[in-house]
């Protein structure tokens, strides 16, 4: 009973040729599952306006930790709601790898997303290095457990993304029954964290190499409920190929 969600990640690609393109196909389309664009904060306007005629959410790809004050170059939570924005990815692994991001700070963008009626998309991962050694497990839970402290959901929706680091833009997805297992662990500690009515509500998507010829299997498994597509969400007709099995 949990409704898929597919997100696209532009990352730092795209411009005003491909939201012409990718809202053009969206428009008039019905969707079983809910599908949002994360696409460079400068876009999000230029999105919002053709919004009415489609049922796509917009997303951020960031979001600050401060509410507002002297942090150049930040943008945040409360301005992103203002600007129409449904959801926020919180930790991506690029982030996290290039740009210094911790599980305490993400944690603090978790909350700000709360507070201001954003959907935290938390992602998760381990590296290859970490997968080698045995300690996908140990990462996922410590990413988990520091990236959720103290966090209250009080009825309010937030959603997990497993992106394992060894599979993204490697065109290596992880399989469906690996990816399935580890959503299976990932929910056993949310179960933990938050109590079983909770961990039954929130959404687990997979990100990874996903691509309209794996999407179906993964969507199959019980614990996958979305996926988190880079690359793929660049070519609109492939992306709507995804959604459409969502
Ligand atoms: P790819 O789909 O290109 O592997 O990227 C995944 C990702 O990082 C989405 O956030």
């Amino acid at each position: 009973n949990r409704k898929p969600i597919v997100i696209a990640n532009w990352k730092l690609n795209g411009g005003l040729d491909l939201i012409c393109m990718s809202l053009a196909s969206f428009i008039g389309k019905q969707f079983d599952g809910t599908i949002a664009i994360c696409p460079p904060y400068i876009y999000m306007r230029d999105m919002m306006a053709f919004l009415k005629f489609s049922e796509l959410l917009i997303g951020s790809q960031n979001v600050s930790r401060f509410e507002s004050g002297a942090y150049t170059g930040e943008t945040s939570a409360q301005m992103l709601k203002e600007a129409g924005c449904s959801l926020c990815l919180i930790g991506h692994s690029e982030r996290r790898a290039m740009f210094n991001e911790s599980n305490e700070g993400c944690c603090i963008k978790v909350a700000t997303a709360l507070n201001h009626n954003l959907l935290p998309v938390l992602c998760i991962g381990e590296s290859q290095a970490e997968k080698d050694a045995g300690k996908t497990s140990a990462v996922l839970s410590s990413q988990l457990t520091q990236g959720l402290a103290n966090i209250a959901l009080k009825g309010r929706d937030l959603c997990i993304a497993y992106e394992p680091v060894w599979a993204i833009g490697t065109g290596l997805s992880a399989s469906p029954e690996r990816a399935q297992h580890v959503h299976e662990i990932i929910r056993n500690e949310l179960t933990s964290l938050f109590g079983i009515a909770d961990a039954e509500r929130i959404r687990i998507v997979y990100g990874g190499s996903v691509n309209k010829g794996n999407t179906a299997q993964l969507l199959q498994q019980k614990d996958i409920d979305g996926l988190l597509v880079g690359g793929a969400s660049l070519d609109t007709e492939h992306f709507l190929a995804i959604c459409q099995q969502a």
